[in-house]
């Protein structure tokens, strides 16, 4: 039997676990997926050998440890500097990212979308950022703090922080800051909002699980918005793959994973 794992600080919360072992069972695949709380992520390889792994999914803080710890990596995952998926191949370890890929996916489902707006500069939106563009859509980064910006602006990246935004029409509006993640907070001050929201097409949160105070202000316009479970779902169909050497398809895995957000 192989064995997978989540590796991250905290892992109690995810539906990982019940993701990949939903669509193991269901497609006879031999293997079992459990979750590891690594709290020093410098032992990211280490445990990997120890615990006798095949394949491991990293989520916060561990992403660029993982990408420090792999032999080969993936050209996107090496472009961003960020690894969410490893595989274990010939004892050596593979590097991908899948956030971004999953992330694209959800992206191509709105019709008629070019320019994007998002909220936060942190690691989730460095790897989607680039994959969106890459495919044509116009990113604008919107942060809190200008510190995070300044890699954005080297890489030709529009930005602005709440002092110095100007407001114009966006297609979509993403938050992809952790506000509203344990807490009731707006990503961006109100006014700022609702400069942007009432012009979008529709919204998104990462977040997933609970409806944020960013998806209720937007709601309240009647704007159409989606939360962070396709993402979660889409990045986990693609590591999957990864995980099971590409023998099944996107479309023969989806239904299976997609029981976990239903049970
Ligand atoms: P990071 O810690 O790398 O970045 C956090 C970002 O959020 C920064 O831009 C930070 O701004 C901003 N921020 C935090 N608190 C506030 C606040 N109160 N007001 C305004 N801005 C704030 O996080 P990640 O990029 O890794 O994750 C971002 C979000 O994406 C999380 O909520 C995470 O759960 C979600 N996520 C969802 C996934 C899915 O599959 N659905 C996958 C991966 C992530 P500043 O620079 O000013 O501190």
């Amino acid at each position: 039997m192989e064995l997978f794992a989540l590796f991250g600080n905290p892992v109690s919360h995810s539906k990982s676990p019940l993701m990949h072992n939903l669509a193991f069972r269901a497609l006879d695949y031999d293997a079992c997926y459990v979750r590891y709380r690594l709290q020093n992520g410098s032992e990211l390889k280490k445990k990997f050998f120890e615990l006798g792994l095949k394949g491991i999914n990293i989520t916060v803080p561990h992403k660029e440890h993982a990408y420090e710890a792999c032999e080969y990596l993936d050209p996107f995952a090496q472009k961003v500097g960020a690894v969410n998926t490893i595989v274990e191949k010939d004892g050596k370890l593979y590097g991908y990212n899948t956030d971004a890929p999953g992330f694209l996916k959800v992206i191509k489902e709105f019709q008629n979308v070019k320019s994007i707006l998002f909220l936060g500069a942190g690691g989730t939106a460095r790897s989607t950022s680039v994959i969106l563009r890459d495919e044509g859509y116009e990113v604008t980064i919107l942060n809190r703090s200008q510190a995070r910006l300044e890699s954005f602006e080297v890489t030709g990246f529009a930005t602005a922080n709440f002092d110095t935004f100007v407001p114009k029409q966006y297609d979509l509006v993403i938050n992809m800051t952790s506000a509203g993640l344990e807490d009731d907070l707006l990503p961006a001050p109100i006014e700022l909002l609702q400069s942007v929201i009432p012009q979008a097409k529709a919204c998104i949160d990462v977040i997933y699980g609970k409806e944020t105070a960013f998806l209720k202000l937007v709601k309240s316009y009647d704007i159409p918005t989606k939360d962070g479970s396709d993402m979660l779902l889409y990045q986990g169909i693609i590591a999957w793959e990864y995980f099971t050497d590409h023998k099944y398809s996107f479309d023969t895995i989806q239904p299976h994973m997609k029981r976990a957000f239903i049970l």
